[in-house]
């Protein structure tokens, strides 16, 4: 599983190379630990005349413990613009006077963030200097170096303070891997809730996790234990000794079954129901790949896929929905792929059922957002998992260098995502799909 390039080149000899052949040179990302600094240095603010964030983000990143600065630095751990002041294309000349002079000194594993108004609720020539935005952020991207990113948020007019759980998370390092993203950050505010301690957000939650027996699913597991929700680990029996290990590590518990069986929502509902009153986060990780070209494809090999990837969350979903199960306020999260978004030779039924969640998410947002809650997915790219060190050496070693970051992410990278989505302070944020996948080059 090991990115054996990437260490060659931390080595004394790789080091030396490396440069003089003018080979790719991924930085180590900064990813979170317990305790360290919101940001290794200060972040720049600075706002487009006449937009309504500057204020509300500044206070924002004070509470977030993020030193704030207004007058340029000589390096900066971030630069964060307020866009919502532009209403017109030549008002765009305003982004580029903030950040031309200053683009070259954002640090490693620094962020750029910029925030507007969703282009869909604006109007005429706001609108399409808006939308200009997604141009700007994505090719920032491409040229910051050092595992530095950028992303735009937009954030609808009455969402401003609904925003600060975004901003924490994409200035982090808790998003290293999530790069050149677009988000939507909207009005359905009513239940937005800073949590009483940041550190553990789901305090008092009750998370279930499928397929967390390994891989991406028990570091989901991980990552929500350690935010204080009381985890319910799924997977198929075959899978059991892994899953107790998963379950005990987290202080959570093991729920053995198998998500496809006709019966499953309704086991699953009373065992939730039963045991734990209910539950608040739902992360829909289970899922397979049968691959293969669609002439050579069995009819199995297409069932069984969009049978656990797609058919079986949107039943779970379904059940626990009718039964209020799921608690108002609750979170539904799934889990896509890049091939979901871009397509993949071999993968007509994987890229089916991966962007059959992104219709989930589309068609669940509405009906989540009338119980207080939330659906949204991420869509992970190349994450350093058994799944890809399956992959042969060629592809897998295109998959980790085709993109801004030039390395896969880690399980815990989409995990990391997964529990900003599931933050209480997270509920106007419904209805995205955030890639995982440091720009991959791949459906971009
Ligand atoms: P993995 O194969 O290591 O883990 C998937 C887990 O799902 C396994 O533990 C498996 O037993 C469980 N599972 C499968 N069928 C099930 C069923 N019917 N009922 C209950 N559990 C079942 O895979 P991973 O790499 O950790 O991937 C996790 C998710 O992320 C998947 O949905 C995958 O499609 C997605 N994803 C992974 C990558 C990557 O690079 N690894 C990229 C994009 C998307």
């Amino acid at each position: 599983m090991a990115d054996r390039y990437q260490q060659f080149t931390k080595s004394p000899v790789g080091k030396f190379v490396v440069p003089k052949l003018g080979l790719p040179n991924p930085a180590t990302l900064r990813r979170y630990k317990p305790g360290q600094p919101a940001l290794e240095g200060p972040a720049l603010l600075g706002a487009a005349p006449g937009g309504r964030l500057e204020k509300v983000i500044e206070a924002q990143l004070h509470r977030a413990g993020i030193e704030v600065i207004s007058t340029a630095a000589d390096k900066h751990a971030a630069l964060v613009f307020d866009a919502t002041g532009v209403k017109d294309p030549k008002q765009l000349r305003e982004v580029y006077d903030f950040f031309h002079p200053v683009i070259r000194s954002v640090g490693p594993s620094g962020r750029v963030v910029i925030l507007g108004t969703p282009p869909e609720l604006a109007e005429g020539h706001e609108r399409i200097a808006q939308r200009a935005l997604e141009g700007f952020v994505r090719s920032v991207g491409k040229e910051l170096k050092r595992g530095a990113t950028a992303q735009l948020v937009y954030v609808a007019e009455g969402a401003e303070e609904a925003t600060e759980s975004t901003l924490r998370f994409l200035l982090s390092s808790k998003s290293a891997f999530v790069d050149a993203q677009v988000i939507r950050v909207g009005t359905e505010t009513k239940t937005a809730s800073a949590p009483a301690d940041w550190t553990k957000p789901l305090d008092g939650k009750v998370a279930l996790v499928t397929g967390a027996s390994r891989g991406i699913g028990a570091a989901i597991a991980e990552v929500l234990g350690r935010d204080g929700a009381h985890v319910v680990a799924l997977d198929i029996p075959a899978q059991g000794a892994d899953l107790s290990k998963v379950a005990n590590k987290v202080g959570g518990s093991a729920l053995q079954l198998d998500i496809t069986a006709a019966d499953a929502p309704e086991k699953l509902a009373e065992y939730l129901t039963t045991r734990h009153g209910g539950v608040d986060i739902v992360v829909h990780n289970a899922g397979i790949t049968r691959d293969k070209t669609l002439g050579n494809m069995t009819e199995g090999g297409w069932d069984s896929v969009i049978s656990v990837n797609l058919a079986s969350q949107l039943a779970v979903n379904e059940k626990l929905l009718a039964d209020k199960v799921l608690h108002d306020n609750g979170r539904i999260i799934g889990v896509s792929s890049i091939a979901g978004i871009a397509g993949n030779v071999g993968q007509t039924n994987y890229a089916t059922s991966k962007a059959g969640v992104i219709g989930m998410v589309n068609v669940g947002a509405p009906t989540l957002a009338e119980y207080g809650g939330t659906i949204n997915a991420v869509a992970p790219g190349f994450i350093e998992t058994k799944m890809t060190a399956a992959v042969p050496l060629f592809i897998r070693e295109a998959g980790r260098r085709l993109s801004s970051l030039g390395q896969g992410g880690l399980p815990v990278d989409v995990a990391e995502t997964i529990a900003w989505y599931a933050n209480p302070a997270s509920a106007a944020v419904n209805g995205n799909v955030v890639r995982v996948c440091g720009q991959a080059l791949l459906g971009a």
